[in-house]
Parts: structure tokens; sequence; C-alpha cells
């Protein structure tokens, strides 16, 4: 059985980033990965500009850190100066506006008083004083963003600033979800005996909707061959399928079979961890394309945490990101906690910023199918096989759920 490393490598080693491709400047760019070098098409400011609302003065006038001086002309932003200053002169200039020629420094408004329709100026002075140069924030031609930055709201102002507004990224994948199990009803019936409502599928489409995916939901699919068949050749046609539920070893649990017949070749099937163990992972390759196909388990916390693990990595070197596992961390215990399992447990936690950093509280849990006390988590936090005193103090391994 592979241990949860040598899955994530393993399910990471079958995943072809998704070809780039031409978006709008919109909000939906928001976490994608830039797939090229964005160069500016203007040096920023364009001119030199003043920086403060105030007068543009020479320096010849204020020496003596005092003077009196007519006003050639008032430039506001937007506008072009008309006038070239000359000593004993001086410009009303508001911020944003080319500075004129000849002028050296802008005063601020609030060191100046108006004698009549003169400018008395009571400042000291020095050369280029509240004057951004041209081209001092960036240069024409300069690379402003490279290919491989993840996309955040300061980045979509830096390609609005550069005018660059068909942006090369690698596209969304598109994920399908499906549910399986002839007791699961969808949420909004009631339960019969026996049954439950599908948590899963909603759970699933969420989590994969976060990461910033093309997700789509496809339905339960019974126990039963027909049915699985024909959900699983619709899913097959995503860049990923998950599916819950039907990948262990009891008598029902066709999903395996049923992926095989339609061309998934497996390439794991249980991994050597707590909660989880049976979990499916293949590949199907087409003419166009391979799909990745996740077999999740059908209790929901075991369902998450594989997602977490497994499918969330998977999804990330997808859309193009160079290190998909780089949010998994490192936190302090912070209460002593006994625990006992025969395999390596990614136990529900809660991660939080203490006086020495990250540190990790233990969140009660009653087991898989305890979905109610991932509420309280928002990590999971990895206890190694055995029958441990977990001591307060000692670092753990931490897998961000929502931080
Ligand atoms: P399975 O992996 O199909 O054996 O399912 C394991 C457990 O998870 C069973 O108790 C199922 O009833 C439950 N389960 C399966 N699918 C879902 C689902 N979509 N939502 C909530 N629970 C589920
Ligand atoms: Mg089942």
């Amino acid at each position: 059985m592979l241990s949860v490393a040598e899955a994530q490598e393993l399910i990471l080693q079958h995943v072809r980033p998704v070809p780039p491709e031409p978006a709008p400047l919109t909000p939906a760019l928001l976490g994608r990965l830039l797939a090229e070098d964005v160069v500016s098409d203007l040096d920023s400011p364009p001119h030199d500009k003043a920086m403060v609302d105030g007068y543009a003065v020479c320096l010849a006038d204020l020496g003596t850190g005092h003077a009196v001086l007519p006003i050639v002309e008032e430039i506001t932003a937007g506008r072009t100066p008309q006038v070239a200053l000359h000593p004993g002169q001086a410009s009303k200039i508001m911020t944003g506006a080319p500075i004129p020629s000849g002028a050296e420094a802008v005063v601020l408004i609030e060191r100046t008083r108006m004698v009549g329709d003169r400018v008395e100026i009571t400042d000291r002075v020095s050369a280029g004083q509240n004057i951004l140069r041209r081209g001092q924030e960036l240069r024409k031609g300069q690379c402003v963003l490279a290919a491989g930055t993840i996309l955040r709201p300061v980045e979509v102002g830096v390609l609005a600033t550069v005018g660059h507004t068909v942006v090369q990224v690698t596209p969304s994948p598109r994920v399908a979800v499906v549910a399986t199990g002839d007791e699961v009803v969808e949420p909004d019936q009631t339960p019969g005996p026996g049954q439950l409502r599908n948590s899963n599928g909603p759970m699933l489409l969420a989590l994969a909707a976060r990461e910033k995916t093309q997700a789509s939901y496809l339905g339960i699919a019974r126990d039963d061959l027909d049915s699985l068949r024909s959900l699983i050749r619709q899913g097959l046609a995503a860049d990923v399928l998950i599916l819950s539920g039907g990948v262990s070893m009891g008598t029902l649990d066709l999903v395996p079979g049923v992926l095989r017949e339609e061309g998934a070749v497996p390439r794991l099937h249980k991994v050597a961890m707590k909660p989880g163990k049976p979990i499916f992972f293949g590949t199907r390759e087409t003419a166009t394309g391979r799909t990745l196909v996740f077999g999740l388990p059908g209790n929901p916390v075991s369902a998450l945490a594989c997602f977490a693990l497994f499918v969330r990595p998977a999804l990330r070197r997808l859309a193009g990101h160079p290190e998909p596992l780089a949010d998994v961390g490192s936190a302090i215990l912070h209460e002593d906690y006994p625990y006992r399992s025969d395999r390596p447990t990614y136990h529900p936690a809660r991660v939080e910023v203490g006086a020495h950093g990250w540190q990790v509280r233990i969140v009660p849990w009653g087991g898989s199918a305890d979905l109610l006390s991932l509420t309280r988590a928002n990590a999971l936090v990895l206890l190694p096989a055995g029958d441990h005193v977990h001591r307060a103090g000692s670092v753990f391994t931490v897998v961000p759920l929502d931080l």
C-alpha cells in the first residue's frame, strides 16, 4: 500500500497541465495562472507629474524659503501645460498633472496662501520635490508580470495599467462530480428507512469550484452497472471526473470495475491513511486528451480528506501551478493528545496563529461519517501510526482546508 506522499507523487506524475488560452481582463482571472510574460506598452507616469496639489516653482526663487509669485497658469490632471515656467513665476498644479517645463519642484498647497492674485510660499524646497519622474514606476518594454504568476486583484490592476486586456492564462479545468449509492437521496428529499442525503455531491462540487474549476454535478448513480456506466461515460468527457462511494470491497462497490471497462487505467487503489484508504485513481486517454479519474470513499469526511490530499493538488497542477502542495505546512501542538491508530491519521484540527507561530488544536471527531465536527476545523493534522501520547509543543504537519 502506498503512503500518502507516494500516492501524491504518483498522481502528479500523471497530470498534464491544460494548454493556455486567451481570456479577457475580468474578475474571472483571479486565481488563474498567467501563461505569458507581460510587457509594458508605456512609461508610467508618461510625463513628470505632480504628486500633490500645490504650486510648481523654480528653485532660484526659494533660496530663502520665502517668495511671493504671480500665478501664470493652472494645470489640472489630464491637461497639458501651455506655459513654460521662468524664475519669478509659479503655476498652480493639481495631483497627477504634468509638470510644466522649467519647473523644478512642487510646493504643497498647505505651505502657501494667496496675497491678492499672487501666491505667498513659505517652504524650503529641494530639487524634484513632489515630482514623480517619467517612467519612475515602470518603463515601456519592461516585463511587469512573469509567466507563472498567480493572478490576484493587484495583478489585474497592473494588467489594466499596461493595457493588457487579453491575457494568456491556463484555463480552468472542467470537473464532473458523480455521487453513487442505492441509499443516497438528493438533499431536497426526506430520506426513507436506510437512506441518507447526498452531502458529498454538493460538497465536492463546492470544493472543486473553489479551485477555480468549471465544475458540474451529474447526479447520483445507483449501485448497478447501467446506472454507473451512463454517468461515468458523461463524466469522462471532463478533464477530471470525481466519484464518491462504491470504491471499497463491498458487494456493490462496482465503481472501479466500470471505470476499467470504460477505459480508465487504474494507477492507485489504496493509500495508507485514515480517514480514507480505498481511493481509486486512474487515467483515461482519448484522441482529445486525458481524463483524471478519482473514486473517493463515500464517507463524507474521507471524501473531504481525499479531496484535500489528492484531488486538490492534481487540480492545481492541471491549472499550471508549479508547487501544488506548497500550502502543506507545520504547526505546534497546543495540548497533549493521546491517540492510537494502525494508519497515519489526518485528524480534523484548528490551526491558529499563536505567540510562537502557527499552533494546532485537535478538534473532537466521531470518525469518517462525522462531517459536522469538520465545521469546527480549518485543517487536518497528520498524526503518525502507533500508540502515542502526542506532546504539547511538538511540531506536526498540517494540511489546510480553509486557511
Ligand atoms: P461507500 O464508500 O459507497 O461504501 O460508502 C461509505 C459510506 O458513505 C456509506 O455509509 C454511505 O452511505 C456513505 N455515503 C456514500 N455516498 C454518500 C454521499 N454522496 N453522501 C453522504 N454519504 C454517502
Ligand atoms: Mg456505496
